[in-house]
């Protein structure tokens, strides 16, 4: 790939988030590492991107895996370009009531989400110091501020925010922002399967959700995109440790 064109990383980017922010992230002319859990599943995203003209590569790895992040992120620097925007989105759900959770649902939310971001910045701030720029963009969540049958997840999306705080004071020399977008509800296999389990359909799901929230509908993952391009874009330079609530309303 041209060295003109800076390269992206997107984690989970297989569906959901993911893919809506690689697939913004490669219309603003950036090449993107679509990576997820299995390399097959990347192709949706991949193919959409070059189908639009875009310049995208299917990476599979396991984010809270050291040694699959490590040569995922070099074969990604080898042979698509030198990463120096990274997008710590992947993410799992296992809830369930404090006196339920297993050591193993408590391991697995934090493993994907807090190991991964770290081992993923670890990996791609190699790159952004050597080129003297940067961009991370860490998925947090309204469920940071507490949330019934996720003390699991949100004990990591909260961890996410001090994540990000502390990377943007480390990182701020050598012209990397690191910023976080913490999401309402949006419409994804997530929320499908959060519906599932408590037994109610998605849509009516939905529509219950959209009742609490100001701007009276659902997130879509076009909106964390939008918020993910602003991060990631040249303007935004001087924006760094913040954590942006898109959740169609205030929340503190
Ligand atoms: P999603 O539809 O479940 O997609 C998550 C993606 O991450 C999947 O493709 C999944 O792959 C991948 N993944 C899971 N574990 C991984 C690992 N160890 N390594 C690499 N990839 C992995 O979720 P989403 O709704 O798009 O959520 C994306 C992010 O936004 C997550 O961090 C989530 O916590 C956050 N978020 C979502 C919402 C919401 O309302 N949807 C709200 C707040 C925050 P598999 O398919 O193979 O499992």
């Amino acid at each position: 790939m041209s060295d003109q064109v800076r390269t992206a990383i997107v984690t989970g980017s297989a569906r959901g988030i993911g893919a809506a922010v690689a697939k913004r992230l490669a219309a603003d002319g950036y090449g993107v590492a679509v990576v997820d859990l299995d390399e097959a599943a990347c192709a949706t995203t991949v193919d959409a991107i070059t189908a639009a003209g875009g310049q995208a590569i299917g990476v599979g790895a396991n984010v809270a895996d050291e040694q699959s992040v490590v040569s995922a992120v070099e074969r990604i620097a080898t042979d698509f370009g030198k990463p120096t925007i990274l997008v710590n989105n992947a993410g799992i759900l296992r809830d369930n009531l404090l006196f339920k959770m297993s050591v193993d649902d408590w391991d697995a939310v934090l493993g994907v989400h807090l190991r991964g971001a770290f081992l993923m910045s670890r990996e791609v701030q190699k790159h952004q110091v050597e080129e003297k720029w940067g961009r991370i963009v860490n998925l947090s969540s309204t469920s940071a501020l507490g949330n019934r049958g996720q003390a699991n997840y949100a004990a990591a999306k909260a961890g996410m925010q001090g994540f990000t705080k502390t990377l943007a004071i480390e990182l701020g020399r050598y012209n990397v922002t690191v910023n976080a977008i913490a999401p309402g509800f949006i419409e994804t296999e997530m929320t499908a399967a959060t519906a599932e389990r408590v037994g109610v359909p998605f849509e009516d799901f939905k529509k219950g959700a959209a009742s609490q929230i100001p701007v009276n509908r659902v997130g879509q993952p076009e909106d964390i995109a939008h918020t993910a391009s602003f991060f990631c874009s040249e303007g935004a330079g001087f924006v760094s440790g913040q954590v942006v609530y898109v959740a169609g309303g205030p929340k503190d």
